[in-house]
């Protein structure tokens, strides 16, 4: 039988970590599929995602279009996000959406300074990060609030994921920016998610201080190469258990949070 409340402890706490890491900040948002249905899915109400703190902290919502089911009322704006990406890659599990000041500037400087992978903890994001922007997605009569607050809206954004040719239920890139607004990040699990959120977060630090080093003194970076990418990729999935043992551990002597449910089951 599946344990649901084993997955919204671990989506309470995923909530804490991705806080406390400084990936999302009064804003942005984690999804997870529900284990027991696939065709819905858990996420936080209208909520910072510190002080997320419970079961009625949460709410769950169709993969088809974002509507509320079982007594939920109201939640984000931008579920559609979610809802989308789901629905578009029965493979992934759980979304990130970030709006990280560190990725910002790579959605805004034009396609010569791409994201690129630096270091080994970010070989997932592949050969490219693709930019989505959500001009190209508009209906002439929508708000310019840069919100992926519709299905329309929502499967513009998830078709720029692409399909991996070698298993179409998965996305070509786990990993897309979105102009002027963020970036969203997928999992085949929660706790790949946020490791892959972290590290998108992460490897932009360092990508920006190694190319203001070289504005500096000159030079060019070296980024990972293609079989660097992929064979880091491979390592990136299956080693995201270990840094959320760490970061379950650090959340829950922070003081800070609160999970009413408990350690997740995993940590
Ligand atoms: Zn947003």
């Amino acid at each position: 039988m599946v344990n649901i409340t084993a997955t919204l402890s671990t989506l309470i706490t995923a909530n804490h970590i991705l806080h406390h890491l400084n990936v999302l900040d009064s804003m942005g948002h984690i999804s997870v599929r529900n284990p027991a249905n696939n065709s819905t899915f858990f996420i936080a109400l209208q909520l910072g995602p510190a002080v997320v703190s419970g079961p009625g902290d949460i709410g769950e919502y169709l993969v088809e279009d974002a509507s509320p089911v079982n007594g939920t009322e109201g939640g984000y704006a931008e579920r559609y996000i979610h809802s989308e990406i789901l629905k578009r890659y029965p493979d992934v599990v759980s979304v990130v959406h970030s709006h990280s000041e560190d990725v910002l500037p790579y959605t805004v400087v034009g396609s010569s300074v791409g994201v690129q992978p630096v270091y080994h903890m970010a070989g997932f994001l592949g050969d490219n990060v693709p930019n989505f922007d959500i001009e190209t997605a508009y209906n002439d009569s929508s708000p310019r609030d840069m919100l992926v607050n519709s299905i329309q809206l929502g499967a513009a954004l998830a078709a720029t994921l692409g399909v991996n040719q070698s298993q179409p239920s998965s996305p070509l890139h786990p990993t897309v920016l979105q102009r002027g607004h963020g970036f969203v990040t997928t999992g085949e699990s929660v706790e790949q998610a946020v490791d892959y959120a972290y590290y998108a977060t992460s490897n932009a630090r360092v990508q920006t201080n190694a190319l203001l080093l070289t504005g500096a003194v000159g030079g060019g970076v070296q980024y990972l190469s293609e079989q660097e990418r992929r064979d880091c990729r491979n390592m990136n999935a299956w080693i995201a258990f270990k840094p959320w043992k760490q970061w379950v551990w650090e959340v829950e002597r922070s003081g800070m949070y609160v999970n009413e449910l408990g350690t997740p089951p995993d940590a």
